[in-house]
């Protein structure tokens, strides 16, 4: 098993969307940090910081190869409102967290 990011505390959503993308691309992944030290109770839960892990290492530079590729994505998408409820959401986002509702 290795590292294959570790994320800031805010970036907690998109360590999660991250995961999710991985997994499609058939990437056992697992997100680390995360419930563990919250469930101890002695760091902030908004201070734990996520990390990505790979299960298999063969798979780490595929893997870090599609996430640098995303994150380029993600920094090129502009920021988007949902028709929905109004909430404004990052670029990355294919769906709004708030209300549910696709991006239209
Ligand atoms: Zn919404």
């Amino acid at each position: 098993m290795k590292r294959l990011r570790a994320f800031a505390p805010h970036e907690r959503t998109l360590a999660t969307l991250l995961k999710g993308r991985l997994e499609q691309e058939g990437i056992a992944c697992l997100l680390r940090n995360e419930e563990l030290f919250a469930a101890l109770g002695e760091i902030p839960f908004l201070e734990c910081r996520p990390e990505l892990w790979v299960v298999d290492d063969e798979v780490l530079p595929r893997a870090r190869q599609l996430l640098e590729h995303w994150l380029d994505e993600e920094r090129m998408a502009p920021p988007w409102r949902c028709p929905g409820c109004g909430e404004e959401l990052e670029g990355q986002f294919d769906r709004c967290w708030q209300c549910g509702r696709e991006r239209g």
